[in-house]
């Protein structure tokens, strides 16, 4: 039996996947226990049957993930405290509405020495200090956390489809490359940046971006203007980032967690998805109602990040400098029509 015993919070789409590619690890390396425990929202299925024990059964997710096999050394369990309580290594990769929560569940129940990486593309607002969710787990269980961030659409990397990502740490390294260790694999390329708050902020506001370039598809606006829309968005990404944390490097932003991931989602992904079905519909459906309908039980991140961001930006004074974000949190609530994201394009973003 291996030193480290891993546990995942969370098991939707993503959270499936990164099991699926960690338990695949722990089973060959000595120095992991080979379980890995798997924190299951327990749900009931149409069938009557507990989402958790059909995955013990069956290795397999057959709601957010169905057709893969997870690996027979992944424990379900929906009990939250009981999933954490002997882990020397916490992946948390939840949609990030549900985290405080979580955290605040588990504060006072885990190893005092355990480490923690987040998965999470999202933030959380706070009228001071910062407000990324590697910090706010840090902050609330008062143990180190790294983030795991790149361009990984689930379902592809279920098929072990190549793909690269990127993982941000602050000063310890050596923890840095233990999770390495837990995620690398010959179709997962992970590699390792000493700037935790630019891997995050990629991670987070290329959502935001990404459902620019879903409305741009709903108009059917054609290649050359999504492409302008992202070019647009990425620099809105990097200037937001470099003004809330002067430390972060241009150089994150060409890693996969950057440029990769940007394109990724932003042609793949699910917030590009729901985006173009709100543009088709004229905006005059909520993206609320679209994304239980397109993603059936799967959740958006773009809404509430440019929601977030939104508040960030009123709040430091910065609305000004940040139209384009500004404009897909309006649209997104409704307040402008899908084809205001057109406008940002000529107005102030030309050379600089
Ligand atoms: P998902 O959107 O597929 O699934 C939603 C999950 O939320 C389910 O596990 C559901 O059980 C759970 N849930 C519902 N209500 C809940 C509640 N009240 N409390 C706690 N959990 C609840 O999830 P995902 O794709 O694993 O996304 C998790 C994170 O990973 C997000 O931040 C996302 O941006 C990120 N991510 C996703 C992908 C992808 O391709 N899916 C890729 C990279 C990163
Ligand atoms: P979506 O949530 O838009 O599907 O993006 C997935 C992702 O983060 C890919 O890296």
């Amino acid at each position: 039996e291996g030193v480290y015993k891993v546990a995942v919070i969370g098991s939707g789409n993503w959270g499936s996947v990164a099991t699926k590619i960690i338990a695949s690890n722990t089973i060959k390396q000595s120095v992991f226990h080979d379980d890995v425990r798997m924190w299951v929202f327990e749900e009931t299925l149409p069938t009557g049957e507990k989402l958790s024990e059909t995955i013990n059964k069956n290795h397999e997710n057959c709601k957010y993930l169905p057709g893969i096999y997870l690996g027979s050394n992944v424990v379900a369990d929906p009990d939250l405290e009981n999933t954490v309580k002997d882990a020397d290594m916490l992946v948390f990769v939840t949609p990030h509405l549900y985290i405080k929560g979580i955290c605040k569940r588990l504060a006072g129940k885990i190893k005092p020495e355990a480490k923690a990486i987040s998965l999470i593309k999202g933030m959380e607002v706070k009228k001071e200090g910062s407000c990324m969710i590697s910090k706010l787990i840090t902050e609330v269980l008062g143990i180190n956390c790294c983030v795991l961030m790149g361009a990984n659409i689930a379902n592809e990397i279920a098929e072990e489809k190549l793909s690269e990502a990127t993982i941000g740490y602050r000063e310890d390294q050596e923890v840095a490359n233990r999770w390495l260790q837990l995620f690398a694999t010959p179709y997962f390329l992970v590699s390792i940046v000493e700037d935790i708050e630019g891997v995050e902020l990629c991670g987070t506001l290329k959502n935001v971006v990404a459902l620019a370039a879903g409305l741009v598809d709903g108009l059917e606006m054609g290649h050359n203007t999504k492409a302008a829309i992202m070019r647009i968005g990425f620099k809105e990404m990097r200037a937001f980032s470099q003004l809330l944390f002067p430390s972060v490097k241009d150089s994150t932003f060409f890693e996969s967690c950057g440029v990769a991931d940007l394109i990724a989602t932003c042609f793949g992904g699910r917030n590009r998805k729901v985006a173009e079905a709100f543009a088709r519909n004229r905006g005059k459906r909520s993206f609320n109602e679209l994304e239980e309908g397109v993603l059936q039980g799967q959740k958006l991140q773009g809404v509430l990040t440019a929601q977030e961001l939104f508040e960030v930006l009123i709040d430091r004074g910065w609305e000004d400098q940040f139209p384009f974000f500004i404009t897909v949190h309006k649209i997104c609530t409704m307040q402008f029509p899908p084809r205001s994201i057109l406008q940002c394009s000529s107005s102030v973003h030309n050379s600089t």
